[in-house]
């Protein structure tokens, strides 16, 4: 894709620090890390978000997801790992070509993720589980 910067770092018209590669995924660091280690899965084949990724990718993505979450702990020492993937602009994606973070978290670490809870009757619940079960079904 013309102007993606992602293919860019891909096929090596941008630098970046890569962690890991192989035929499907280059794992690289963020430039702009949540903490330390803080990487990005990028499928080399260039996918707008997750809607448009294919079976094959998706199988292979948490595989890798898994290995880089245990390699940032097993080496920069973290205790757990946070796997955030935003799709769309309203969910805070910034560049369209689909990847995941991957980010390594300590106790007591600084809180990278947070929304507030909020109260719901237990009916509006209800009726919004009905209407979205009757979409999912349709679409199966
Ligand atoms: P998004 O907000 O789309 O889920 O995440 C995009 C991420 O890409 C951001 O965390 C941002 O810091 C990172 N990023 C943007 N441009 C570059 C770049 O040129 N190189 C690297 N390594 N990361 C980038
Ligand atoms: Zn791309």
């Amino acid at each position: 894709m013309d102007n993606c910067i992602f293919c860019k770092i891909i096929n090596g018209e941008i630098p970046s620090t890569t962690i890991f590669e192989d035929n499907d995924f280059k794992v690289i660091l963020d430039v702009s890390p949540a903490t330390d280690g803080h990487a990005l899965i990028l499928p080399k084949k260039h996918y707008k978000d997750l809607n448009e990724l294919d079976k094959s990718c998706s199988e292979k993505l948490l595989t890798i997801a898994s290995k880089i979450g245990n390699g940032l702990m097993d080496t920069l020492g973290y205790e757990g790992y946070n796997i955030v993937q935003n799709n769309g602009e309203a969910a805070g994606q910034t560049v369209f070509h689909f990847h995941m973070h991957v980010i390594g978290r300590k106790k007591n670490g600084e809180s990278i993720l947070t929304w507030t809870p909020h109260n719901q009757e237990a009916e509006i619940r209800t009726e919004i589980g009905n209407k979205l079960k009757e979409a999912l079904t349709k679409n199966n």
